[in-house]
């Protein structure tokens, strides 16, 4: 059974892709895509051994080593020109370290392959890469599972250069419009931890004015988009 966070991902991969699903750990997601004949073919990158054995373990058990091939790779380093991958998947890890992979990566990319992001945090840092490099965001999603609110965001290569404010840099140029439920608890939380933040400053003797200046600048952000 796959978490809801997942087969969220999953969906974003159209039917018939040739994935890369880069930092898999027990590659629950390809091989879910694979089970489900929604892929006939991917690759399998981990950086680190422990995880990579866990995902020959799952994927032979499941009998789709030849499908699925796992390997050791830092990053797009997994990738080859001739696996033709047309979709790459990068989920459950931070922001910084999926912009970093991306920038490493470059030369893996072809332009051709849609990106399937999911940042646990630091959104707003791999929107900037997005951008940076041409990328065009297609969609976004958020859902929430287990008291965690995640972010989905995927992308592709644009022929134009692409822009976008900072305000949806941060809050998701899709979710932004869309204003969602969830999207309205994540920043209410957000505000809420911004707030405390602010209590303890005003309690503490040395006052930081410049900083507390800053967070309160964030929190009048949120308050644009959530009211
Ligand atoms: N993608 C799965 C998911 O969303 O459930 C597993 C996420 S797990 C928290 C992150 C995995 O990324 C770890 O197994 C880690 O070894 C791997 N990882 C971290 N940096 C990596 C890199 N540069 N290249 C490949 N894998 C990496």
């Amino acid at each position: 059974h796959l978490s809801k966070r997942l087969e969220t991902v999953s969906e974003h991969v159209e039917p018939g892709s040739r994935l890369a699903d880069i930092g898999s750990d027990h590659a629950y997601l390809p091989i879910y895509l694979a089970k489900n004949k929604i892929i006939n073919y991917g690759v399998v990158g981990e950086v680190a051994r422990g995880p990579l054995s866990n995902a020959i373990n799952e994927i032979s058990k499941e009998g789709l080593l030849d499908i699925l091939h796992p390997r050791l790779a830092d990053g797009l380093a997994a990738i080859e020109a001739d696996d033709q991958i047309n979709a790459i998947t990068i989920a459950g890890m931070g922001g910084i370290l999926i912009s970093q992979i991306l920038e490493n990566g470059q030369d893996k990319l072809t332009g051709q392959e849609k990106l399937i992001l999911q940042p646990n945090v630091g959104e707003n840092i791999v929107r900037t890469w997005l951008m940076n490099h041409q990328y065009f965001i297609k969609a976004e999603q958020i859902l929430e599972e287990d008291h965690h609110i995640y972010e989905i965001i995927t992308a592709v290569k644009s022929a134009q250069p692409v822009g976008y404010s900072a305000k949806q840099l941060k809050f998701g140029p899709y979710l932004l419009i869309e204003k969602s439920p969830i999207f309205i608890s994540k920043w209410r939380e957000e505000r809420q931890q911004l707030q405390r933040v602010i209590s303890n400053m005003k309690r503490a003797t040395h006052e930081d004015k410049p900083k507390m200046k800053k967070i309160e600048q964030q929190i009048q952000e949120i308050d644009e988009v959530i009211d």
